[in-house]
């Protein structure tokens, strides 16, 4: 049986820390680099659900996308809800650990799972890796249809495809223009815009849309030289799908759980590796507005 040291240096060799973003908090949360691991969770975020469901499990390491602690905390006593996050863990003796914008980056990362969920052909990062020399690493990803689709049946396909959640996706931009390429990236994406504008893509899927980036960014494409076509062959600007923030990233967990299952393999670790199917975006239900008319919403149902 591993000891969680070996187990963490595996998985930095995945999501190797030193390719965090400055202002994130990666790496062990808590737990004894001694204590042997035989049973790992993976999840999108360490809330209360998710550690009750490691200690169900009887699991001694959980790994999770998004960080506990961002910025420094002077308590971890039980009476906040992270206090009471770190003292469940601790009395269950599981370690708790982070891999977030080095899991964005590495290859394969977040955005190759959210990718392969959507059944897309990968073709590079959206935003490269600079210091990469295979051009592989880097955050979101540029992406091929393997038949083209109109973004009304994109949309139909991500809803389909992506863990179900309250939100579902939301559409901006003519529902009938066709996507034969797509930006992806998981988690927020709207600091991307620029470069999915240079990637000259058909539709852009991320999450966490706000209304005057996408606003703004949607007026933009109107005048841009490149534009998606419809199926008339009328000239349409690009679509953006906004899907639910966890949805995007969960994906990953999958992706995560079969890479170690392998690494456990190859060293005959023996490890029990599970993915939590909890929903945990914060989004409980969605109540759809009133059939909106044609032409201010055409994805809407007929009228
Ligand atoms: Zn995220």
């Amino acid at each position: 049986m591993p000891r969680l040291s070996e187990v963490i240096a595996a998985l930095d060799t995945l999501w190797p820390p030193e390719k965090a973003e400055g202002w994130d908090a990666v790496g062990t949360v808590c737990g004894d680099p001694d204590q042997e691991v035989s049973r790992v969770l993976f999840a999108v975020d360490p809330v209360q659900d998710i550690v009750d469901e490691a200690v169900k499990l009887d699991a001694d390491l959980l790994v999770t996308h998004h960080p506990l602690y961002l910025r420094g905390t002077t308590t971890v006593a039980a009476s906040t809800f992270k206090g009471r996050v770190v003292h469940t863990l601790i009395k269950h003796d599981i370690a708790l650990h982070v891999a977030h914008t080095n899991a964005d980056t590495a290859d394969p990362g977040v955005s190759d799972a959210l990718a392969g969920a959507l059944d897309l052909r990968v073709v590079r990062p959206l935003v490269p890796d600079p210091s990469d020399p295979d051009g592989r690493r880097g955050l979101g990803r540029v992406c091929e249809l393997d038949h083209p689709l109109t973004v009304r049946e994109f949309a139909a396909r991500a809803a389909e495809r992506l863990p179900a959640t309250a939100q579902g996706i939301r559409v901006a931009g003519d529902p009938e223009a066709l996507v034969r390429t797509v930006a992806v990236s998981g988690g927020s994406g709207d600091s991307l815009f620029d470069d999915v504008r240079a990637a000259g893509v058909d539709a852009f899927l991320t999450a966490d849309l706000r209304h005057h980036p996408a606003s703004e960014f949607m007026a933009d494409r109107a005048h841009s030289a490149h534009t998606a076509h419809s199926a008339d062959g009328a000239p349409t600007p690009l679509a953006l799908l906004d899907a639910a923030h966890w949805a995007t990233e969960w994906p990953w967990c999958e992706l995560a759980a079969a890479q170690l299952d392998e690494i456990s393999d190859r060293k005959g670790w023996g490890l029990r590796v599970h993915v939590s199917k909890t929903v945990t975006d914060p989004w409980t239900a969605h109540a759809a507005s009133g059939h909106p008319s044609p032409s201010s919403d055409p994805l809407g149902a007929p009228n």
